[in-house]
């Protein structure tokens, strides 16, 4: 690893460093932080520093709270948007129990436990992804609305685009980060933008999702702008996504390649292909958590329904971009911004190994626009489409024998249990929709 516990507290010291924030996540994806003064570090990177899990959503029960927190210290970094006098550091920590082992509702631990899994079959896990996100502006009281001046659409540049030095100011703030910010653009929707960072092993790329919300969150709000990862903010335009590129290597090498094929892809790949297909429905509820998730997966808005995969059609679940050789990935487009990172990765690890460990073949690459396909079409070629709605999509997680197990039964229960409220909350509530629609009519 690149740094020591010394390594830290010399850092902390020689660096002007004030304050450190101890930050992990939450299953629903949120980030949390308990923050520490400079004369606590030693405490801090000797695992001594303790959490009161309770009241974090998802985590424990009252009467067994008490946790502990283990830096990753390679996570070690400065936040550039605080003050560099008195500096703000932060580390990102697993999450113990008092007897020592890792505490099982700490989704790092749930990714690292399928990590670990696929490192007994000789693999690690690459993961880059692409994260949309709306920039909209706020009101006099500097209450976030859905409104954007902005008029570009993909790929546009200043001045219709008015994002466009928030947008800089982000990327530079994550590249001080130690970020590798291969590209950044105006998505197609009006206010909506992507930023794209390099790939890295999956539990760095989760960590670097958390980290990148913040700053973008963070750098918004200092421009007077709003960002959110909602899936879908606004009816009638593309939604954001965070479609999810992935590859499997083995001695440095990508197995998901093979110049040999006529597509340049592997066994290893079609079965990882096939065991995302057979899982999806059953990780659904996880890549797409919200009931507003499913708002967004449906059809003209580039985003997919149906389960099919494809070597380059856009309306495919999942497409092989063009790239091959160490480039050679999968890119599963159903996840969206607001998906745990951490679960989503270890889904999407779990379903692709169960490919591979059953030898799956996925069914046949569609080349047709699905889109234009009609449902007895679609029925004849056996296409089934992803869940419709969160309590479709918790309905077929609950089925899915894999991913339960995956997730482990901590998370697997905090996590139904949270999301069929949410469904029941929403379920319940009588939506404007409703009113526009019947209350003159009947
Ligand atoms: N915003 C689209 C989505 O909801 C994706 C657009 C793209 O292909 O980058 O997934
Ligand atoms: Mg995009
Ligand atoms: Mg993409």
């Amino acid at each position: 690893s690149k740094y020591t516990k010394e390594d830290i507290i010399r850092l902390v010291r020689e660096d002007d460093v004030e304050f450190i924030r101890m930050q992990f996540t939450d299953i629903f994806g949120q980030l949390k932080n308990v923050a520490i003064t400079a004369s606590q570090i030693e405490k801090a990177v000797n695992n001594e520093i303790m959490i009161d899990g309770s009241s974090i959503e998802g985590f424990v029960r009252i009467n067994e709270s008490d946790q502990y927190l283990r830096p990753d210290l390679d996570t070690f970094t400065i936040l550039p948007w605080r003050p560099q006098h008195g500096k703000v550091a932060r580390l990102i920590c697993d999450v113990y129990n008092p007897d020592g082992t890792p505490f099982a509702g700490d989704p790092r631990g749930v990714l690292k436990k399928v990590l670990k899994r696929a490192a007994d079959m000789g693999y690690s896990f690459n993961v880059g992804p692409e994260c949309e996100f709306f920039l909209f502006q706020t009101d006099e009281e500097g209450k976030p609305t859905t409104t954007t001046s902005d008029e570009a659409g993909y790929f546009d540049l200043g001045p219709l685009d008015h994002g466009e030095s928030t947008r800089r100011e982000i990327c530079l703030a994550l590249e001080q980060m130690g970020f590798e910010i291969e590209a950044s653009h105006h998505e197609v929707a009006a206010g909506q933008h992507e930023i794209d960072f390099r790939y890295a092993d999956a539990l760095t790329a989760a960590d670097n999702i958390m980290t990148f919300k913040l700053a973008v969150k963070t750098l918004a709000q200092k421009n007077g702008l709003h960002a959110t990862f909602m899936p879908k903010p606004v009816f009638g335009i593309n939604g954001s996504g965070m479609h999810t590129n992935m590859s499997l290597f083995k001695d440095g090498k990508n197995v998901f390649a093979d110049p040999s094929d006529k597509r340049g892809l592997s066994k290893e790949a079609y079965a990882f292909i096939a065991g995302i297909l057979a899982h999806i429905r059953g990780m659904a509820a996880i890549t797409n958590p919200l009931v507003n998730s499913y708002k967004r997966l449906v059809p003209g808005y580039e985003a997919p329904c149906y389960l099919a995969w494809s070597a380059s059609n856009r309306s495919a679940l999942i497409r092989i971009p063009a790239a091959r050789g160490n480039g050679t990935r999968v890119e599963l487009r159903c996840p969206d911004p607001s998906a745990n990172p951490y679960l989503n990765m270890a889904v999407c690890l779990a379903a692709g190994l169960d490919g591979i460990e059953k030898g799956m073949t996925p069914p046949d690459e569609i080349t047709e626009n699905i889109f234009a396909m009609d449902a007895a079409t679609r029925e004849a070629k056996g296409i089934k489409s992803l869940p419709g709605t969160l309590k479709e999509a918790v309905d077929c997680l609950k089925e899915d024998a894999v991913i339960c197990t995956a997730l482990g039964e901590h998370v697997l229960g905090q996590y139904v249990e949270g999301k069929e409220k949410e469904w029941d909350a929403y379920r319940t509530h009588v939506s404007k929709w409703e009113i526009d629609r019947y209350l003159v009519m009947f």
